[in-house]
């Protein structure tokens, strides 16, 4: 494989993955050893992920049309984090795939006016607006949860199959579907509900947006009342929501988690459906482990009260970093839209009197972004100002907020890593 870097002003692309010869900006090929940060070092290697991804996913199988770009660039976008995850375990890159990927897609694709991942174009200008954010984040989010819903190696092998299938063609996304079944099949595996690859996806891929999952606990008898809606940010949009999505459930509670476990359990094809799952009623309830389902989660109050409380004790990490993330992401985006009060999200930032983990921070901080908009105009902005300048302190008083040289940086452990990328955060938040 060979690489170029083409001098800047000459190339308008990032980069290019043509086949054998992939091609890039100066600037996201040349690394300085003494200059480049830690994070940018981080982003090229996801670039240089990306281009290799599509040697496979675009160049030796090609989608039949446009409106299957996504078997090229949501493949791309996943693999830019998985590969580079392999090769540096300790930057933990599929847990930043959530917070930079998932959730990003999601800020978007919550739009009334957002299309769907196979959605047609037939003339050059409809052709190029199909290179978005749904064809890149949200389609990588889908492969994700995806992967999930199999487990990863019939993921894996399903991939191989298809991709052998296809070699030297063209492929839409059934065959994608047959391949993944095929691993699954001979692998024994069932998939929760007994559903199959292709029922489960097409849901994803043909309807628009994503769904809200609302969690509603009967907590006399401990059972769980399950539904979905369509998740549109401003509630006022006129949009029918009477689209299903086959939602993939599991769960942890105060007294059983298993944070590393995130096999199905069931699925939500219907409206709603009541599941009796015989909670304890003074425990909590965590539903989508790690955000690896592509929607969000709202809670009855309660419920919500017995996070907050258990989040702003000295137990708080039992809950993984990205289901932190996933919980303060979800309540802000929840108020946002008007279906929470801001009283929970704002509750759940007590959270970080003891977390300095740079997951939920950058959850938290890019939703912070929205309220600061949103005040910087009114009578309120000064107490902003000075609530933003508390936020960080508890952090402040763990970091190393002295400049270091990058060589140093590069003999740290991952937890350096990402105190430095903290650090940058924090700095940024205060010159709000
Ligand atoms: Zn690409």
């Amino acid at each position: 494989m060979d690489q170029l870097a083409v001098p800047e002003g000459y190339f308008t692309s990032g980069a290019m993955e043509d086949w054998g010869l992939v091609t890039y900006r100066e600037a996201y090929l040349f690394y300085y050893g003494n200059a480049t940060t830690i994070t940018y070092k981080q982003y090229m290697n996801t670039i240089v992920s990306h281009e290799f991804s599509h040697q496979w996913f675009g160049d030796l199988v090609s989608p039949l049309w446009w409106s299957y770009i996504w078997l090229n660039e949501g493949f791309a976008t996943y693999f830019e984090f998985k590969t580079v995850e392999v090769m540096e375990p300790t930057w933990e890159m599929m847990e930043q795939f959530i917070i930079k990927s998932s959730q990003y897609a999601m800020i978007s694709d919550s739009s009334a006016t957002t299309r769907h991942m196979n959605q047609d174009a037939q003339t050059p200008t409809a052709i190029s607006g199909l290179f978005d954010r749904v064809a890149y984040d949200k389609a990588g989010a889908v492969i994700h949860q995806l992967e999930t819903i199999v487990t990863y190696d019939n993921f894996m092998n399903g991939l191989n199959i298809y991709l052998n299938n296809k070699s030297f063609g063209n492929a839409q996304p059934s065959d994608l579907y047959n391949g993944i079944q095929a691993a699954v099949d001979a692998s024994g595996y069932r998939i929760a509900d007994d559903l199959t690859v292709a029922e489960i996806m097409e849901t994803w891929t043909e309807n628009a947006g994503y769904p809200v999952l609302t969690v509603e606990r009967n907590y006399n008898d401990g059972s769980v009342n399950f539904s979905q809606s369509r998740f549109i940010l401003r509630s006022s949009a006129n949009v029918t929501t009477s689209n299903l999505w086959f939602i993939p459930i599991n769960t942890a509670t105060r007294s059983n988690y298993n944070f590393q476990n995130f096999n199905i359990e069931f699925f939500l094809t219907e409206q709603n459906a009541v599941k009796n799952l015989n909670l304890v009623p003074g425990e909590w309830l965590l539903v989508n482990k790690g955000e690896r389902g592509y929607y969000r989660v709202n809670y009855d109050e309660r419920n919500w009260r017995l996070l907050t409380d258990y989040l702003n004790s000295n137990d708080y990490s039992q809950i993984s970093k990205t289901s932190r993330a996933q919980l303060i992401d979800d309540s802000f985006n929840l108020a946002r839209s008007g279906r929470l009060r801001y009283e929970i999200p704002l509750n759940l930032m007590s959270l970080f009197s003891r977390d300095t983990d740079y997951i939920p921070y950058y959850a938290f901080l890019t939703d912070l972004d929205y309220v600061d908009t949103v005040l910087t105009a009114t009578d309120q902005y000064d107490d902003f100002k000075v609530f933003n300048g508390f936020l960080p302190s508890a952090c402040t008083r763990r970091l190393p907020l002295k400049a270091t040289g990058c060589r140093k940086q590069e003999n740290r452990t991952g937890r350096s890593y990402f105190m430095e990328n903290l650090s940058s955060l924090i700095i940024t938040n205060l010159g709000r």
